[in-house]
């Protein structure tokens, strides 16, 4: 590559490009529109194959460190009981999950990857810098000129979209009416909570199964996301067929928030609506999709993580799928020109990308086979 690549966007997807393309020996440099990174976001489930890419990028100890590995889950109604079904599981094929043998995943708090990704990029020197949102590109037989709202410009051999669901680059490469963004019947609520604030609370979500509560239209997920067990971290992800007004949701008063999320669990066996009530780092998103990308790249420019793929929080795939498409992209670029790297990348990518998305739709599905989901041990097909 003749000229450093431009990565815009500093997420998983962002950070973990810069860490494989330095792997390659490709130079970058990484914009990223907030001011620095902050405790904020609440946790996401990375799977098996995330941490793979992980630990491809020598970070393996550090993510132990820093997040909680899932060993045990239990997965419950609003009485507490488990809605395993072991008969019906061995019928559906399933008698042999059991997370002993299943490859590890892991439970952390978006703020902790990211930070385990920012040092480890801090310390292999890699060009990061903030306080810059991109407004515009221009691409010739030479590469692309980005411009950011500040009115500075840069020139890179490429430019990587990593600018997350609202991607400014998607926008710009595919214009409306391509790719439009839609609501997509799901909301989601983070909480975050320090241990200390728990009170009695603590002897019920503290330990370290992860619980998994189920109903007809939502999940409740509560669980450590670290060792130290200082915080938990909890979320409810729920359909919603018709979108709100931000002011009733995003933007409501997080004392009202919470007093309409708790009410949910009036009459649950665990004290949820307690947990709910003693949270106060709490963000509440209306969940926006696109559909199945044709195109990953144009020209010059191509997109990776959460601005080419939504994946439905249900399956909790976006990180995992994020890790997936930086190694996968830099591992084509240090084979390849931009222009097969861009190719293989897109046509290597989309199998898989594609099952994850119609995973999520066959969730409702009585007649899909365990085999139909991407979920579990299964992940990308290629090593480093
Ligand atoms: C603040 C925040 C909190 C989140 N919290 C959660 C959570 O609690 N649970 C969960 O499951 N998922 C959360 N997510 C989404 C989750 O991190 C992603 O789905 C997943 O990790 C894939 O990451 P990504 O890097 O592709 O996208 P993202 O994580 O969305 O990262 C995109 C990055 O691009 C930056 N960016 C956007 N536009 C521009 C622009 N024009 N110029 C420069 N930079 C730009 C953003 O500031 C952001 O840092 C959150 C995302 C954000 C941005």
């Amino acid at each position: 590559m003749k000229n450093k690549v431009i990565i815009n966007g500093g997420g998983v997807a962002g950070l973990a490009m810069s860490l494989f393309l330095k792997k390659a020996n490709i130079e970058s440099v990484l914009y990223e529109q907030a001011k620095a990174y902050r405790k904020s976001g609440g946790h996401f489930v990375v799977h098996p194959s995330g941490l793979n890419m992980l630990e491809m990028l020598g970070l393996g100890s550090e993510v132990e460190k820093n997040t909680h590995f899932i060993t045990d889950m239990a997965i419950l109604d609003k009485n507490n009981n488990s809605l395993i079904d072991e008969d019906e599981m061995a019928e559906m094929g399933l008698d042999e999950i059991d997370l002993d043998d299943t490859p590890p995943f892991i439970n952390a708090a978006r703020y902790r990857l990211i930070d385990v990704l920012y040092q480890e990029a801090l310390r292999q020197g890699i060009d990061i810098r903030f306080n810059k949102r991109l407004n515009g590109f221009t691409q010739d037989k030479d590469g692309v000129t980005v411009t950011f709202e500040d009115g500075s410009t840069d020139f890179g051999s490429i430019l990587i979209g990593a600018d997350g669901v609202k991607s400014k680059t998607r926008e710009l490469l595919f214009p409306f009416p391509a790719n439009p963004l839609k609501y997509s019947g799901k909301t989601a609520v983070f909480g975050m909570v320090d241990n200390d604030d728990l009170g009695k609370l603590k002897d019920y979500f503290t330990m370290d199964t992860t619980l998994m509560y189920v109903d007809e239209n939502s999940i409740f997920f509560v669980s450590k996301h670290h060792p130290s067990a200082e915080e938990i971290s909890w979320s409810l992800i729920s359909e919603r067929p018709g979108k709100l007004p931000k002011k009733d949701f995003e933007e409501k008063p997080v004392k009202e928030l919470k007093k309409d999320i708790a009410s949910k669990f009036e009459d649950w066996e665990m004290p949820i609506k307690e947990l709910v009530m003693t949270t106060d780092h709490i963000i509440a998103k209306q969940l926006y999709m696109i559909d199945l990308m044709r195109h990953y790249y144009h020209g010059r420019v191509v997109l990776i993580g959460d601005a080419l793929h939504t994946a439905d929080p249900f399956a909790g795939m976006g990180t995992t799928l994020a890790l997936e498409d930086a190694m996968y992209l830099a591992k084509m670029l240090r084979d390849n020109d931009y222009e097969d790297a861009f190719y293989y990348y897109e046509h290597d990518r989309k199998p898989r990308a594609e099952k994850v998305y119609k995973s999520a739709e066959l969730i409702n599905d009585p007649d899909a086979k365990f085999e139909d989901f991407a979920i579990f041990d299964e992940g990308i097909d290629a090593v480093w």
